[in-house]
């Protein structure tokens, strides 16, 4: 596994971290707790330390999972454990609530569900513009000082909003919607973290399973999942991105021997101070991680690489769809 160090805390987490929002089941078809345990204590195995979750994820549910996974055999000591908060639920409707008194409270909630006295990165999930940026980072740098935090992310920011943040309290991480085919921060956030030495966690790695192969034309999803209203599973669309992946799983085999999906995250991780978050919910979805480790892209690579996206994709689209409401009388994604 390869290992990045994290300014500030001296916290050196894996470069592949497990991402939870899956495991929590809402937007995502449902869950299943056993063997949501099982992938986490796999993912350990295989040398993950750094495990990603939000309070929002299942209304608390992946929060307690990851806590139950944790709580034995001094899983949790050996672990760093990054969650979110800055969003409220009502009736399954989010919106974005980054007020002090509500950091306060969702902190203790996250505590309690994680079955832990310390967050090691706590992230502000979404910039929420009824708050003024200074006195949702005032909070967080009293969370920092109190000791229930280790340190202080932030989620889908720009590069403005990271710097007024920075202004009160130190940021250590920033994570931004990230995969080949969503590349919005490449224009500001990416420079801007290469530049301050701040790390990237770049979410929605595998962008929902399409950068694995395995998603046809025929595939379908159940119940709530988020993938019956992503653009990007939508016809005509879905075949644009689906000759892609087809594309670039030739090159990746006949190149480097390795499957889109390793070439995926390997690509991820080549685009400077990067963490993959790779959402996974059963253990043999882990397998491929091995792959991703100890080789990487050049230059002409990534040119041909950019080549098959520009000659398959006319009309790309990005993550906006999962932007929860800035309000609570605005709609939600839910
Ligand atoms: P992702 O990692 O791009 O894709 C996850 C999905 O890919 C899995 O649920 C699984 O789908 C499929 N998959 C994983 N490994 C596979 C394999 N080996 N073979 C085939 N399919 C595989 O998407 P994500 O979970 O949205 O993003 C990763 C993490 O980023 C999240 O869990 C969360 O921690 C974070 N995130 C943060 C934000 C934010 O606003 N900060 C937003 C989104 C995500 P199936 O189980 O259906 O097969």
């Amino acid at each position: 596994m390869e290992m990045i160090e994290i300014d500030g805390p001296r916290m050196v987490a894996s470069r592949v971290a497990l991402g939870t929002w899956a495991i929590g089941g809402w937007m995502w078809g449902g869950t299943d707790v056993r063997e949501s345990i099982r992938t986490i204590r796999s993912a350990i195995d295989r040398g993950v330390n750094l495990i990603d979750t939000a309070a929002v994820y299942g209304f608390g549910r992946s929060e307690e999972i990851v806590g139950k996974a944790l709580a034995v055999g001094g899983l949790r000591e050996r672990m760093l454990i990054a969650t979110k908060g800055g969003l409220e639920w009502r009736n399954g409707k989010i919106s974005r609530n980054a007020s002090p008194a509500r950091i306060r409270q969702e902190v203790e909630q996250s505590l309690r569900r994680l079955r832990t006295d310390r967050i090691d990165l706590y992230q502000l999930h979404w910039p929420d513009p009824m708050v003024p940026i200074e006195e949702t980072a005032a909070t967080f740098g009293e969370l920092l000082k109190e000791g229930k935090i280790r340190a202080i992310g932030v989620s889908n920011y720009s590069p403005a909003q990271l710097d007024a943040f920075r202004a009160i309290a130190p940021v250590r991480t920033i994570q931004p919607p990230y995969n080949l085919f969503e590349r919005a921060i490449e224009a500001d956030v990416l420079p801007h973290a290469v530049q301050t030495g701040t790390a990237v966690l770049a979410y929605g790695a595998l962008c929902r399973g399409l950068l694995t192969g395995k998603i046809t034309a025929a595939t379908r999803f159940n119940g709530d999942d988020l993938r019956r209203n992503d653009p990007k599973f939508q016809q005509p669309r879905l075949a644009q991105y689906l000759a892609a992946v087809s594309q670039l799983d030739r090159f990746a085999r006949l190149n480097f021997g390795k499957t889109v999906l390793a070439l995926a995250v390997r690509w991820i991780l080549d685009q400077g101070p990067t963490i993959a978050l790779w959402g996974a919910r059963r253990p043999d979805q882990l397998d491929p991680i091995g792959d991703v480790m100890g080789w990487s892209l050049g230059r002409d690579a990534m040119r041909e690489i950019d080549g098959i996206l520009a000659a398959t994709i006319n009309h790309p689209v990005g993550a906006e769809f999962v932007a929860p409401a800035a309000s609570p009388a605005a709609r939600s994604v839910a």
